[in-house]
């Protein structure tokens, strides 16, 4: 093992090997993992399961024993991994079999993966939303939709869209950075009035759509009727084209569907927007249920 002691001691990944999680042999690298000085305090440990949670122990046997008394490789594993230290940290590993003096033994080597897949989540993340208001995007949007039909949860759910009334005489009158503001301000409104369970996008423009999860029809009209009239009541302070400060305020429309089983999202924003259409079409302001 002499040489090739060498080279492990020098390698950058951290890597131990163990029989049975009792460590025979570690490179300086592993113990920075751990939050130990060096090798040694590594190998006077009685058990490197000592290392990762107790809620890890029975998959980390399970492993071992699939690896060394089947031979079934185990593939490249992603943990979370608390170092002694307390530090969190992403890790991925790989083992392997191999001789130790005689023994079956486990060479486990590890990279630390948290800002690869910190970004890879921060990408995704992203891609998902919109970038104004911060809300999930369409695409985003129609994923869960999609999700919700195939778990055959979609029936528990009303959609809604919320569009905002005559918004273009704020960008004429305000100006663009004014209407941003505006439509960055309703959002927060429409989505802080919604539970955990529920889902909210913009669709683009001025108009979000929402899944709502009520119990009945009657306490969900009601619940869009005051979401209707705290954003009927709410002023938005904005600067005008001119730098002048003004206090405005909009009215919102609201077209209501009740999402029958293994609806597409397709038909259902189509009952949804035919019944905003008519919202639009009564005068605006109101909340209009597609029957
Ligand atoms: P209605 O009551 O019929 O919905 O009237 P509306 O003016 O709200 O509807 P219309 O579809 O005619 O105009 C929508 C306007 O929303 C036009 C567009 O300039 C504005 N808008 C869309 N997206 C944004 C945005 O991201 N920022 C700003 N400031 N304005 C936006
Ligand atoms: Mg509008
Ligand atoms: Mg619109």
């Amino acid at each position: 093992m002499g040489t090739f002691r060498q080279i492990l001691d020098a390698h950058p990944n951290p890597c131990v090997v163990h029989i049975n999680f009792v460590p025979k042999y570690a490179n300086d690298a592993f113990a920075v993992f751990s939050g130990l000085e060096t090798a040694k305090d590594v190998l006077n440990l009685e058990t490197i399961k000592v290392l990762f949670e107790k809620s890890h122990w029975a998959e980390a046997d399970q492993r071992y024993h699939n690896v060394i008394e089947l031979g079934i490789p185990s593939p490249r594993q992603i943990i979370n991994h608390t170092d002694m230290n307390g530090n969190p940290m992403i890790a991925e590993i790989t083992d392997n079999v191999v001789d130790w003096e005689g023994q079956k033994a486990l060479c486990t080597f590890i990279s630390v993966v948290t800002d690869r897949i910190q970004r890879e989540k921060q990408l995704i993340n992203l891609a998902a939303r919109d970038e104004l208001t911060g809300l999930f995007n369409r695409r985003y949007f129609i994923e869960t939709y999609n999700t919700l039909i195939k778990s055959g949860s979609i029936h528990e759910y009303s959609m809604a869209i919320v569009d905002i009334d005559l918004f273009k005489n704020v960008n004429d009158s305000y100006g663009h950075l004014a209407g941003d503001k505006m439509l960055t301000h309703i959002a927060n409104t429409v989505s802080e009035s919604m539970n955990e369970d529920e889902h909210i996008a913009r669709l683009g423009g001025e108009e979000f759509v929402l899944l709502l999860k009520e119990g009945s029809h009657v306490k969900l009209v009601s619940r869009l009727e005051t979401l209707r009239d705290t954003i009927q009541n709410q002023k938005v302070s904005v600067l005008s084209t001119h730098n002048v400060p003004s206090e405005i305020s909009c009215t919102v429309s609201i077209g209501l569907t009740k999402i029958m089983k293994n609806t597409t999202f397709k038909s259902s924003y189509f009952k949804a927007d035919r019944a905003l259409y008519q919202a639009k079409r009564n005068g605006r302001n109101q909340v209009v249920f597609d029957l």
